[in-house]
């Protein structure tokens, strides 16, 4: 039998003939046992490698990699799902609990912004047909920017194709080798990519230690702009920057402030409005946010707020606005109804928040260790990397799915799965899946 709100469509295949990597594929991913993706890639995989000179040994070593956490039973990634995400999932026509999801207030889905999009699709098409600076703008992009700047409490906003993309073409574009970036420790991989890319010198302080940070604000620095960097929300241990010391701080040095809101637009601050509406400080202080449209907002892309003058300069500087594809309709309407949901529906942000109360509250009186969380994104550390991906498989096997995130992408003995609370998951939901985490432990 199939939950409410689950829209699976597994029936959908029927009739089809599947390719034979589809088959195996179909075939192993009944019956709780995870989807492997690679058809019978594996089989045979050893004499492909070797007889593959594009690949260098590192490389040839990350497939190994992945052969050996398939042949224990462990790899529980990139498991295609039937139909719409949302608290309950169907993979091949089986049901899943879902606990790690970035739809924090649950619009995946919902009625208004879907037919938003449609509409957008009805009248602009499927794509936007060009770059941004070129012959890709149309009226939703224009709409869109100014609804997020109004939002967001800045003078000006810019979309971008993805959030990996906005922190791309600030660094990119506005920093050079003169300049120095002093990042937090757990910084999103999309900044350090960023600074590496765009050579721009960077530091790491200790994670959300003010300390930390002055001492390497202290340290001579010859020469260009100094840029602070931090997240709103943490996405891996689901902490709240401390943006007040980082606001004080970079006024006594004559820094500057760039803050990821890529998880807080939606969930922090009144309505969603973000990190520093949450701590009562205007987002004037912050001279560069950053965000995603693919977390509370049900879409993709990212976009920048800040200054005009530093938009303008983004339209006319930064690379992903000149030479990469515009947003398209679809998750444009979608983004610029959603942020309207968010300011009528403030009962989502409320039952999120309980939501997480609660789950919170329960896992630790359970004796898990959530580490620094304090928001929706709740880190279950375990440890090493077997341990995380082997709960992870045992979740799966009792019906829930939850991503396990290992080295490199936390520090080594810090692997955890990392669970996402979101607003559409219902008391008796959380309760069992609690049942289970108690089970396992
Ligand atoms: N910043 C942070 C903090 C993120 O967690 C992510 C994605 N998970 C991004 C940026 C990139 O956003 P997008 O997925 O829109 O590229």
């Amino acid at each position: 039998m199939k939950s409410q709100g689950v829209r699976g469509d597994s029936e959908g295949k029927k009739g089809k003939t599947d390719s034979p990597a589809e088959k195996k594929n179909s075939l192993q991913g009944t019956d709780k046992t995870p989807q492997d993706p690679f058809g019978d890639f594996f089989d045979d995989y050893a004499n492909k490698l070797q007889h593959n000179p594009l690949l260098n040994d590192r490389q040839k070593q990350k497939i190994e990699v992945v052969n050996k956490t398939r042949n224990s039973g462990f790899y529980t990634f990139q498991q295609a799902f039937d139909a719409k995400s949302g608290a309950l999932i169907t993979l091949n026509g089986t049901e899943y609990k879902l606990l790690s999801s970035y739809d924090y207030l649950g619009l995946i889905g919902h009625k208004e912004i879907e037919k938003s999009a449609v509409e957008a699709i009805n009248k602009f098409g499927t794509g936007s047909g060009g770059v941004r600076l070129l012959t890709g703008t149309n009226k939703l992009h224009l709409e869109l920017e100014n609804d997020l700047a109004h939002f967001t409490g800045t003078e000006a906003a810019v979309t971008y194709s993805s959030g990996y993309h906005a922190n791309l073409a600030v660094l990119s574009s506005l920093m050079d080798s003169k300049d120095l970036a002093l990042i937090d420790s757990k910084i999103h991989q999309s900044t350090l990519d960023a600074c590496k890319l765009a050579g721009l010198p960077h530091r790491r302080f200790e994670h959300n230690n003010p300390n930390s940070l002055e001492d390497l604000l202290k340290q001579h620095h010859s020469g260009g702009r100094v840029l602070i960097i931090s997240e709103g929300m943490f996405s891996m241990d689901g902490d709240i920057c401390k943006l007040k010391e980082l606001v004080a701080l970079k006024k006594k040095y004559g820094a500057f402030l760039m803050i990821d809101e890529a998880h807080s637009l939606g969930v922090l601050g009144e309505n969603g409005k973000g990190v520093a509406s949450h701590f009562n400080i205007s987002p004037h202080e912050i001279d560069i946010i950053t965000g995603s449209l693919s977390k509370a907002i049900p879409a993709s892309g990212g976009y920048v707020a800040g200054s005009r003058e530093l938009i303008i300069f983004l339209q006319h500087g930064s690379s992903p606005f000149i030479f990469s594809a515009a947003l398209g309709p679809a998750a444009t309407a979608t983004a610029t109804m959603a942020l309207k949901v968010f300011q009528t529906e403030p009962e989502r942000r409320k039952k999120l928040w309980a939501n997480t109360q609660f789950f919170v509250s329960e896992l630790q009186k359970s004796g898990f260790d959530t580490g620094l969380s304090s928001t929706p994104i709740i880190p279950v550390i375990l440890g090493s990397d077997e341990a995380a991906l082997s709960f992870s498989r045992k979740l799966f096997d009792r019906g829930v799915l939850a991503t396990p995130v290992i080295f490199p992408a936390v520090p080594k003995q810090q692997s955890r799965l990392r669970l996402c609370i979101t607003a559409s998951q219902e008391k008796p939901f959380l309760q069992e899946v609690l049942d289970i985490f108690r089970q396992l432990r």
